[in-house]
C-alpha cells in the first residue's frame, strides 16, 4: 500500500506501545491513519506515539488501558473518540502468552489468558463497532496466532483463547457481512518481540541450553528457519485495512512461514 491510503482514518490499536502492536502503529501512520494506543503501561505507548509524530506528522493519542476491563475499556474508547472522532479501524493486538503443563494450568492462569486475549477483543470490538456500522465503513483486526488453528503443548489455555478468538472473529465477520465492516484475524507464527524472548528463555529454563541455541530451537520450529519479523505481521493488517480488501472478512490469514495448520 502506498503512503496516504489511509488518510482520514482513524485507527486504534491495543498494545501499541512495543513488538507486534508498534510495528502495526508504525505501518498505519505511513499509510496516513490518526493513531490511538492503549495498553497497561503508558511509557511504551507515549514512547511509540511520539515517534509517529516525528516521523509521519501522525497525530497520536494514548490512553492507558487493561483490555480485559470492561469500565477501562469504555473510557478509552471514549476518550478516544473525543480527542480524534469516530472509531475506523481497531486492531486487537494486546495480548498474553503463559503456559503450564495442562494438570498444573491454575484457575488464575486460565482466567486471565482469556480475560486478556479473548474478552479483550469481545470489549474492544463492541466498543469500536457502533461508530463503524454508523459510517458504513471499518475493519476490525484480531491478531491471533497460529494457536488459533492448531495446538502446542503446555499451552491449553492460551491455546483456548486464542482459538477463540477466531471463532469470535468469524461469528463478527459473518454479523456484519452486508455493512461495510469486514472483521478478520492475523495468524502469525512465533514473531520476533519480547514474547519470543520469554519463549527462548522457558526453553533456557528448561533444557539449559544456551541462548543462542535456544534461539536457534525455536527458530527451527519455522520452516523459514527464522522467526517471523514483527513488520512482517503488520503488512498483513494493513492489507486487510485496505479498501481491496472490502470482501474478505471471516478469515485468518496466517503469517508463519510456511508452518502448516
Ligand atoms: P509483547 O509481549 O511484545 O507485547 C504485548 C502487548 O500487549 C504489550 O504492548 C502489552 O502492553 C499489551 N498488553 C498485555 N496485556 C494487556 C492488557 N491486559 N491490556 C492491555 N494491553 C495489554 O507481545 P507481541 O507483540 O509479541 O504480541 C502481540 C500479539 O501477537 C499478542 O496478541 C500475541 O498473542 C500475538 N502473537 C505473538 C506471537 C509472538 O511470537 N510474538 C506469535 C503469535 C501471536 P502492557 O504490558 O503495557 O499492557
Amino acid at each position: 500500500m502506498t503512503a496516504g491510503e489511509l488518510a482520514g482514518r482513524h485507527a486504534l490499536v491495543t498494545g501499541g506501545g512495543r513488538g507486534i502492536g508498534a510495528a502495526i502503529a508504525r505501518e498505519l501512520a505511513r499509510l496516513g491513519a490518526s493513531l490511538t494506543l492503549v495498553g497497561r503501561a503508558v511509557p511504551p505507548l507515549e514512547a511509540c506515539a511520539a515517534w509517529l509524530r516525528k516521523e509521519h506528522g501522525t497525530p497520536a493519542f494514548v490512553h492507558p488501558c487493561d483490555v480485559s476491563d470492561e469500565a477501562e475499556v469504555r473510557r478509552a474508547f471514549a476518550a478516544a473518540r473525543e480527542a480524534q472522532g469516530p472509531i475506523g479501524v481497531l486492531v486487537n493486538n494486546a495480548g498474553q502468552a503463559e503456559g503450564a503443563p495442562f494438570a498444573e494450568t491454575s484457575l488464575e492462569l486460565w482466567d486471565r489468558m482469556l480475560a486478556v486475549n479473548l474478552t479483550g477483543t469481545f470489549l474492544c470490538a463492541r466498543e469500536a463497532l457502533p461508530d463503524m456500522l454508523r459510517a458504513e465503513e471499518g475493519r476490525i483486526v484480531n491478531i491471533a496466532s497460529t494457536t488459533a488453528l492448531k495446538a502446542y503443548r503446555g499451552v491449553a489455555a492460551y491455546t483456548a483463547a486464542k482459538h477463540g478468538v477466531l471463532g469470535l472473529t468469524r461469528a463478527l465477520a459473518l454479523e456484519t457481512a452486508r455493512s461495510g465492516v469486514t472483521v478478520n484475524a492475523v495468524c502469525p507464527g512465533y514473531t520476533d518481540t519480547d514474547m519470543a524472548q520469554r519463549a527462548v528463555d522457558e526453553v533456557m529454563a528448561a533444557t539449559g541450553k544456551s541462548p543462542e541455541e535456544a534461539r536457534r530451537a525455536i527458530e527451527r520450529t519455522n520452516p523459514l528457519g527464522r522467526l517471523i519479523r514483527p513488520e512482517e505481521v503488520a503488512a498483513s493488517v494493513s492489507w486487510l485495512c485496505s479498501p481491496e480488501a472490502a470482501a474478505v472478512t471471516g478469515q485468518a490469514v496466517v503469517v508463519a512461514g510456511g508452518e502448516v495448520m
